[in-house]
């Protein structure tokens, strides 16, 4: 195992739009989301238009269909498939719902490379009709936190991440994101850790307006492709750092072949 937990934000950051966005516009409801948006949170809004398209009579499969199609950078599912097999534990932290996430991420052949998916509960009901809730019960409980949506502070939720590993583990974070509410959780990561915010999006910029506020190392991209080239550069660096801290002075490399092309490097006491 790398050590290493990699935490993804899902639209705009692992999909190439928003799914939410993505949904409604494809199926023709764009002007009634615009209409309905300043008048309830986001997440309660979703769960709305959901019941407005399964009464003009779309069906669970129309929206399986749509989210199937979703853009997607070409080089993201190889970059996924390339930290799992380095040994990084993958998870999702996403303000979408577990329905649209898992949907997409088996279309995609993904759904086994992540240990977690953190997000809004959603199912489909007895009606055949998807229903959305937020992550926190906004009305019961408020997380009280000013920065995040009522549905979801995802602070919160990476410090829940944070607590249910052993500090002995020495884990340490890749955070990727692009939207306002990756902010409040790049906020959390400590100064082992890394960000990396997606340049030129809300996160970026908040970011950039006092970059001493952020403990993590800051790594930007920008597509796809630099997704995949800055995380892998990030996951190796560390792992070599990492490997090379945990081999005493009196300890020789040995290098034993174990299956084909793969290589493990193990510390050996050297012989008196
Ligand atoms: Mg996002
Ligand atoms: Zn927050």
């Amino acid at each position: 195992m790398a050590g290493i937990v990699v935490v993804f934000d899902f639209d705009k950051t692992i999909i190439d739009c928003d799914s939410d966005n993505w949904l409604v516009d494809e199926l023709g409801a764009t002007d009634l989301f615009n209409h309905l948006l300043h008048t309830m949170p986001w997440n309660s809004l979703m769960d709305r238009m959901m019941n407005e398209l399964h009464s003009q009579g779309k069906t669970i499969e129309d929206i399986i269909e749509v989210l199937k199609r979703i853009p997607i950078h070409p080089r993201v599912v190889p970059a996924i498939k390339a930290a799992h097999a380095l040994g990084c534990d993958l998870r999702i932290l996403s303000d979408a719902n577990l329905f649209f996430i898992e949907t997409i991420l088996k279309h995609l052949g993904l759904r086994e490379y992540f240990s977690q998916i953190n997000t809004n509960p959603s199912y489909v009901n007895e009606e055949g009709k998807l229903r959305i809730f937020p992550y926190h019960d906004f009305n019961k409980a408020p997380h009280g936190c000013s920065l995040c949506p009522p549905n979801m502070c995802k602070g919160l939720i990476i410090e829940r991440i944070q607590d249910s590993i052993p500090l002995e583990e020495n884990k340490r974070f890749i955070y990727l994101g692009d939207g306002s509410g990756d902010y409040c959780p790049s906020l959390r990561l400590r100064d082992r850790d890394f960000v990396m915010p997606r340049k030129n999006f809300p996160v970026w910029y908040l970011i950039c307006k006092d970059p001493s506020l952020i403990k993590a190392e800051i790594h930007e991209w920008s597509d796809g492709e630099d997704l995949e080239r800055v995380l892998i550069q990030l996951i190796n660096t560390i792992s070599m750092e990492e490997n090379s801290h945990f081999i005493p002075a009196d300890c020789k490399l040995q290098t034993i072949a174990v299956s084909g092309h793969e290589v493990l490097s193990q510390a050996l006491p050297v012989q008196q």
